[in-house]
């Protein structure tokens, strides 16, 4: 059963909500909206603190469906405009329902929380990022509205494979480190499910088109190889979200005629670079970041930039709110790299990523790093270790900088020439 819909004006604008049971308007129109820190009762991730989603599937028996239970203090004691870490678990259960399923549907946290007036959300898993505006908390929104948000889309928009959702909701800070520990490990096993399956070994990748609602053109072609760029959603992802909604966002692309295997295209791929972007993109290589390189919307878990001086690039982390040597940070770096539009030299990218040995390959591939924020030096050591020695340079994390040893292009250049960085002596990039 659909959830009701009605019509009201927003903005002098007729839009249609949901009668989704929270104390503030519901719909799609909502999606988009930016809460600014002045408007802002409290936040939830980003700079200072922690906010983590994660889905998991459980037996039938086990979920009371419609419960949310909010574990720990609420933010009625913290002053406005403060922070607070937390923890989303949702428990779905059905009898159409598969292990396979729980990225898909995890994902969709994003949109379905977003779709609350006055509530932002960007990221997701252990990045998520959520603002409650005043607006919105004055009006009675609390932190179990999230369970109620999720409860009703769940069942209205995955009514065919989901009976029970249970949501619980951590704030209590010995649980959430306990859960964003179980959240961290199915993240990790989802990683690395597909570690083997290589761009080769299959006739067709897959469309995304979920950030549509955020960025109208952009769009992520998802290949065995290249992850999408939020890090969540992976090929095998994409099949499954493709067998649960065979009309959704994310389709097979039957790649066709290789056109140029180096630096990644394919009849199929281009074709739908265009269509997808509503011709704002004539080509896409998947495997390049100086030619036609991939869109991005904002959800990128990194941003790979070339720095031309070094005739290499820097990867940096969300996490990490450091100078980089480009002279800009992250949140300046990300206006530059979302919004659909295609920038040679920049792109927005999943984390996994990085150590697929399609990695930029057309252009060097992972020795063209020279500098990586620490943040992903230290959570992925063991494998970026092993892109290391794939690349025949087993130091070659060491010669690697960061924003401890180099903050401006001057510092990094003299780091390079000490530890004999391989990009000094590869081809140009450009
Ligand atoms: Fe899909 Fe890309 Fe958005 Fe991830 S970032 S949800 S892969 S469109
Ligand atoms: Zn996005």
């Amino acid at each position: 059963e659909r959830l009701v819909q009605k019509c009201i004006e927003v903005r002098g604008v007729k839009v249609k909500i949901a009668d989704v049971p929270v104390p503030v308007p519901y719909g799609s129109a909502f999606e988009g909206e930016v809460v600014r820190r002045a408007d802002m009762r409290i936040e939830f991730g980003g700079k200072k603190s922690r906010c983590f989603e994660y889905l998991r599937m459980v037996e039938l028996d086990d979920v009371t469906d419609g419960k949310v239970e909010v574990i720990g203090p609420g933010f009625e004691d913290i002053e406005p405009g403060g922070f607070m870490d937390v923890g989303i678990v949702v428990d779905v259960a059905g009898r159409g329902m598969q292990e396979d399923f729980e990225p898909v549907l995890e994902r969709q946290m994003h949109y379905f929380v977003n779709g609350a007036s006055g509530i932002q959300h960007i990221g997701q898993r252990d990045i998520a990022w959520v603002r409650i505006a005043t607006s919105a908390a004055d009006k009675g929104f609390s932190l179990e509205h999230f369970g109620k948000i999720l409860h009703a889309r769940y069942h209205d928009d995955f009514g065919a494979i989901v009976d029970k959702v249970q949501v619980t909701v951590y704030t209590d800070p010995d649980l959430l480190q306990e859960w964003l520990g179980k959240a961290r490990e199915a993240y990790d096993y989802r990683n690395k499910r597909l570690a083997n399956l290589t761009d080769n070994a299959v006739e067709e990748f897959y469309t995304c088109t979920l950030c549509q609602s955020f960025a109208p053109d952009h769009v992520c072609i998802v290949s065995p190889e290249r992850l999408g760029l939020c890090g969540a959603y992976n090929w095998l992802d994409c099949k499954a979200s493709f067998s649960i909604n065979p009309t959704g966002p994310n389709q097979p692309i039957h790649l066709g005629k290789v056109i140029d295997t180096t630096k990644g295209y394919w009849e199929g791929t281009n074709d739908y670079a265009k269509v997808g972007s509503h011709g704002s993109v004539e080509e896409i290589a998947m495997y390049s970041i100086m030619e036609n390189p991939m869109t991005a919307c904002g959800c990128f878990e990194c941003i790979v930039m070339l720095l031309p001086e070094t005739n290499g690039v820097m990867v940096v982390s969300r996490e990490d709110p450091s100078m980089t040597p480009s002279g800009m940070t992250f949140s300046t770096l990300a206006g530059m790299a979302g919004g659909g539009l295609q920038t040679p030299g920049v792109m927005g990218v999943g984390k996994f990523y990085l150590i697929s040995p399609k990695f930029i390959s057309s252009d060097g591939g992972f020795k063209r790093v020279v500098w990586m924020s620490s943040v992903l030096k230290e959570s992925m050591a063991d494998e970026l270790a092993a892109v290391a020695s794939r690349e025949g340079d087993p130091e070659l994390l060491d010669k690697i900088a960061d924003e401890r040893n180099a903050t401006t292009v001057d510092e990094l250049m003299a780091w390079m020439e000490e530890h004999n960085h391989p990009a000094l002596v590869m081809d140009a990039i450009f």
